[in-house]
């Protein structure tokens, strides 16, 4: 008999310090697919989904796709979301009768207005739907604020190896095998969690260079080899989310005799962590020097990319904030790709007037002023669309991003992508869906911080990640913290990873 598999995606990753609440309608406006329709969406593409779809024709599962939920992360989801999208979850759980096993795809930094470990009470609802034995995998993004109620609720949290996140197929057919594995008896994985008394660490995860996050994951490869140890995952953790468990952590997936082998592993690693822990790659520069390098020009083939990284959407960022945009127009920057202004008002105006127009616009700067004043210019229209494109890769090669209704407007010699929903300017698509052809280009601007350099930095001559203040700002004396664990490093002059044998 076909092992009955329940398989659902439900992601995001919460800025708690974000004023924007996080809507049923955020979801659809990124995805949010249930049921028949989740197949021939995602099959063939590069993302968890299309990990688990293949997963289950191999293994010949009589899988049920409950839904496929992620958006643009932003702030803290209502009560409505969150409640709306998990009972989607158990729904499908209660209505299958027979759960032979379940497959997720989560994220691992939700927060909701009820629960400030969304995930871990998501895991522990189903658990408490399939029972104990029946195995539960879950991949995460690796900036997961993972916790012990999540690790004690599933059998293994695979997290993705790579930012860029390139890995979410892998890790899916990883985690997938795994329970397989489970379900035939082969395997009985259980999960441990630990996590040391940081704030941050692991370099946030990077892995374009060598360093501590690949340092990390050799070793973690290296003890995934040992009998007995299923699956070994390294969270950074997500810094903008107050919640008492920000911060980086180390999961293991061992089998029952294997346990204090598994506890030594992540104690290792959180010790790793821990002494490395001013290890940080991110090079922010003031807005003036990417000014300034936007101006000097290249001087070498291919665009130079600013990095909007404090205003990246993919941290919450309100990705309609105007410092780097009004910079380059104060500069007299020419042949600029900026991508992307969310403004839907400005776009509704853009399409009234028609492309060819010539308008007055005040374009970004509305969710909150104090982080750069609307960019008053004239502007003409260039390019109406749809704003919609299926992503070249190679982060989520295959799978349609949503801009909303669209407006290229030209002001000076700088072409503004602008958008009418929010999102991480990932993918070249982003400007060759709108007729602009970004190797083109001598200065392309994106609103990203890391995930841009999959696409973009093959194609760049030199790349300037610059700090304009935006809400995702490396400053953690902005972020006013009330609920996260103390005492905990940076803030409280701690010098052990266990202060006070927490975390042991
Ligand atoms: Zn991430």
């Amino acid at each position: 008999m076909a092992r009955k598999v329940l398989i659902a995606q439900f992601m995001h990753e919460t800025n708690t310090f974000s004023k924007l609440p996080t809507t049923l309608d955020d979801y659809r406006k990124r995805f949010l697919v249930e049921g028949d329709a989740i197949v021939p969406r995602f099959r063939g593409t590069r993302n968890e989904l299309g990990g688990y779809i293949d997963a289950a024709e191999k293994y010949g599962w009589a899988a049920v796709f409950a839904v496929a939920a992620n958006a643009t992360p932003s702030g803290t989801l209502t009560r409505e979301c969150w409640e709306t999208i998990r009972d989607k979850i158990l729904g499908a759980a209660r209505a299958m009768g027979r759960v032979d096993g379940v497959c997720l795809s989560l994220h691992g930094a939700m927060v909701s207005e009820s629960e400030d470990d969304a995930e871990g009470a998501l895991l522990e609802a189903i658990r408490g739907i399939v029972g104990r034995e029946v195995p539960v995998v879950a991949t995460l993004d690796l900036h997961a604020n993972a916790t012990r109620r999540m690790a004690e609720h599933a059998s293994a949290l695979v997290s993705y190896r790579t930012y860029p996140h390139v890995d979410g197929y892998e890790r899916a057919v990883q985690a997938a095998a795994l329970a397989e594995a489970a379900m035939a008896g082969e395997r009985k994985p259980r999960c441990l969690l630990l996590q040391p008394a940081m704030l941050d660490g692991a370099d946030h995860g990077r892995t374009t260079k060598p360093g501590l996050m690949r340092d990390l994951l050799a070793r973690a490869d290296g003890f995934e080899k040992e009998p007995g140890i299923n699956v070994v995952s390294i969270q950074a953790g997500f810094t903008w989310s107050d919640i008492p468990w920000t911060g980086p952590s180390v999961a293991v997936s061992h089998e029952p005799a294997a346990e204090a082998r598994a506890k030594e592993i992540a104690r290792l690693l959180c010790d790793e962590i821990w002494r490395r822990r001013d290890e940080n790659s991110t090079d922010y520069r003031p807005l003036a020097d990417g000014i300034a390098a936007a101006r000097a020009g290249a001087g070498k083939p291919g665009p130079l990319v600013l990095a909007d990284g404090t205003d990246n959407p993919g941290g919450g960022g309100y990705n309609d904030t105007t410092p780097l945009l009004q910079g380059l127009i104060d500069a007299g920057v020419e042949n600029v790709g900026f991508g992307t202004i969310c403004d839907p008002v400005t776009v509704r105006q853009a399409m009234a007037a028609g492309v060819g127009a010539t308008i007055d616009v005040e374009l970004g700067g509305r969710t909150d002023p104090a982080m750069g004043a609307p960019v008053r210019a004239r502007a003409t229209v260039r390019l109406l669309s749809d704003g919609r494109f299926l992503n070249e890769g190679p982060m989520n090669a295959g799978v349609l991003t949503d801009m909303g209704p669209t407006a290229v407007l030209r002001i000076g010699g700088i072409d503004v992508v602008t958008i009418s929903n929010r999102i991480q300017t990932i993918d070249l698509q982003v400007f060759r869906s709108q007729g602009i052809e970004p190797t083109h280009k001598n200065v392309l601007v994106v609103k990203s911080v890391q995930h841009f350099r999959a696409a973009y930095g093959p194609i760049a001559c030199e790349v300037v990640l610059v700090d304009t203040g935006g809400i995702c700002s490396p400053d953690k004396s902005r972020l006013k913290f009330a609920k996260l664990r103390r005492p905990i490093w940076p803030f409280d002059g701690i010098n052990e990873p266990w202060p006070a044998g927490k975390g042991s």
